[in-house]
């Protein structure tokens, strides 16, 4: 009856495994799938067993020959599979995995038909019944060519298997002294118990599917962060390639404005400035848009000025009316809050992008930028509305009006430039402010987009508010003031030179931090404008060796074309007193420079 029991206990832990192994969320790693196979195996060959046991001792009526042979064609069916999934995880080759399964199923059909075959003879010893003959023996033999095939697969790959060989080699081990028992003593039987014990063993080493599970997700999140990062560096690196040339196109343009050339020539010079603008305006565009999608545009919330956003918001729309016959019409609410918080960059940004349109889009009439307020505790509700008596919409257009590259009656708008960038822009950062953006228009008559953004009203700015005097500033003069602009590149260090000319101050020009750090050993400058991606030594990197004079205080700006989001405060933080982008903007150089004259 000590068969029984062992059978019965057997059977109670391959139930337990299989309860486990199906209960939990898995991948089907093909080598899993081969693991549970033997269990599912062993199962049905305990199962069978028990039945032999119960024919023998004429418990149950069914043909001995017929269920000691399934059980025999069972027992070679565990060491297949056995051997299968040695195999698989001696090979890394996935491709490979179905011809190994094909090829030892096959050869298992070939070995098994001897077993229709072969005699046995079913004997008792000592009230113990057992089989033997020749289907036993060979049986025997097929067992210890499996147990040889799984031995020199471990041999031959041991370092690779890593820990997965360990129930293998148990096996080996186990079923050789099993199998040399049953040689002297064929009433002892108890290859399914082993084989429960290798299967049971093996649980602990095979592919945790959850542990699988997890480390594929992580390699899939660090192949999109990689991905990610290459195209933010491709765009940065774009971004700088485009902006550095822009940066003389435009310099020299502006400077050649101001020249005594022919009117016709003045036009000419007026359209690059224009198409320039147009191309810078596309070059940051795609670095907003890229930055929105990646969800990396942050909202910089700080207090601000409502009355000094309005203002400059109207200064720039002004300009860019220029001399078109445009009536300009400002309606502001004055009971609106003075100060508020939250990102008056992107604020503007919003606001001046439906402003630029309205201008855009108009050829005559008016354009009315309105700012009415609702006040709620201590939020205060902007109610900004843009309305011109331009082209306006077709009313199943506006649909579209918000998709990226988007421009709609083309053939109207052949001659405005644009990009289509500006209201998919818009509207991303309207939804990242939790903002609401809406536009109606009567198509041939006008457009009025209108934007509501919550903002917290402050009723004094704890510190006082950075005035940016940038658009105010007119006339320079900084005669008597020495400049050190350093740039690699030979034309931006011209245009550089060129824009710095009305100054009056004496600028000095070299084009590496080597030649910068060896001028400065003898001379000494009121400001320095440094570009920062030079070969061999960057800006940062020089500001750094300057640094390390105790006595180095020349107020040192970062003028760059590395204008992605962020770059300020990374060069501000770097040790920087300020930062200017490249194409240079003549208002902000000038005042920059005003800035720093003694
Ligand atoms: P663009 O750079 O082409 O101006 P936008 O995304 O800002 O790109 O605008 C998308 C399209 O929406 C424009 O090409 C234009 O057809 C239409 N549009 C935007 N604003 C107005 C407006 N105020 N009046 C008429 N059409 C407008």
């Amino acid at each position: 009856m000590s068969n029984y029991f062992l059978l019965f206990f057997s059977l109670l832990i391959n139930l337990f495994i299989l309860f486990i192994y199906f209960s939990k969320k898995r991948i089907d790693l093909f080598e899993n799938k081969m693991y549970i196979s033997l269990a599912l195996c062993n199962t049905v060959c305990l199962l069978v067993e028990t039945l032999c046991n119960l024919c023998a001792s004429n418990i149950l009526s069914i043909d001995k020959n017929i269920i000691v042979r399934l059980f025999l064609i069972l027992l070679l069916l565990w060491g297949c599979i056995l051997t299968i999934y040695t195999n698989v995880i001696s090979t890394k080759k996935e491709e490979k995995y179905n011809l190994i399964l094909f090829s030892y199923l096959i050869v298992f059909l070939i070995l098994i038909i001897p077993i229709f075959f072969l005699h046995i003879d079913f004997l008792s010893f000592d009230g113990l019944y057992y089989a033997n003959g020749e289907a036993i023996n060979y049986i025997v033999l097929v067992a210890s060519f499996y147990i040889l095939i799984n031995m020199i697969l471990i041999l031959k790959n041991y370092k690779e298997i890593g820990k997965k060989k360990l129930p293998i080699i148990a096996y080996i081990f186990l079923m050789t002294i099993a199998i040399s028992i049953h040689n002297i003593d064929p009433t002892i039987s108890a290859i399914n118990a082993l084989e429960t014990f290798v299967i049971l063993f093996m649980y602990f080493t095979i592919e945790n599917p959850d542990l699988k599970m997890i480390e594929q997700l992580n390699i899939a999140r660090d192949q999109a962060e990689k991905a990610n990062h290459a195209k933010t560096d491709f765009l940065s690196n774009m971004s700088h390639e485009i902006r550095t040339p822009l940066n003389a196109i435009i310099g020299f343009s502006e400077a050649l404005m101001e020249e005594d050339i022919p009117p016709s020539a003045k036009e000419e010079v007026k359209d690059i400035i224009m198409a320039s603008d147009n191309l810078l305006e596309l070059v940051n565009g795609i670095l907003d848009i890229s930055k929105l999608e990646a969800n990396k545009l942050e909202i910089v919330n700080t207090e601000y000025s409502l009355s000094k956003v309005l203002n400059d918001l109207v200064v720039l729309t002004k300009a860019r009316i220029g001399e078109k016959p445009l009536e300009f019409r400002t309606n502001f609410d004055p009971s609106a809050p003075a100060y508020l918080y939250g990102d008056y960059a992107r604020l503007k940004q919003i606001v001046l992008n439906l402003l630029t349109n309205a201008v855009k889009y108009t050829k005559e009439g008016y354009i009315e930028f309105k700012v009415s307020t609702v006040k709620k505790d201590d939020i205060c509700r902007l109610i900004i509305s843009v309305e011109d008596t331009g082209i306006g919409i077709q009313n199943d257009k506006i649909d579209k009006l918000f998709l990226k590259f988007e421009r709609l009656d083309l053939d109207k708008n052949i001659t405005i430039e644009g990009t289509g960038l500006g209201l998919a822009i818009t509207k991303k950062l309207v939804e990242l402010m939790q903002g609401k953006i809406v536009v109606q228009s009567d198509y041939g008559h006008g457009s009025k987009f209108t934007v509501a953004i919550d903002q917290r009203i402050i009723a004094s700015p704890t510190k006082p508010i950075d005035e940016d005097k940038a658009l105010e500033i007119e006339e320079v003069d900084a005669s008597g003031m020495r400049i050190l602009v350093v740039d690699d590149n030979k034309i931006n260090l011209k245009v550089a030179e060129r824009l710095l000319k009305d100054t009056k101050a004496t600028i000095t020009c070299v084009d590496s931090g080597f030649a910068c750090i060896e001028l400065l050993k003898n001379n000494t400058y009121d400001l320095i404008l440094m570009d920062d991606m030079m070969p061999k030594m960057s800006g940062v990197e020089t500001l750094h060796k300057l640094k390390e004079d105790p006595n180095f205080a020349i107020p040192t700006i970062a003028m760059t074309a590395n204008a992605i989001e962020g770059m300020k405060e990374k060069y501000l933080s770097e040790g920087f007193e300020g930062y200017l982008s490249k194409p240079v903007n003549r208002k902000e150089l000038n005042s920059t420079v005003m800035k720093y004259k003694k």
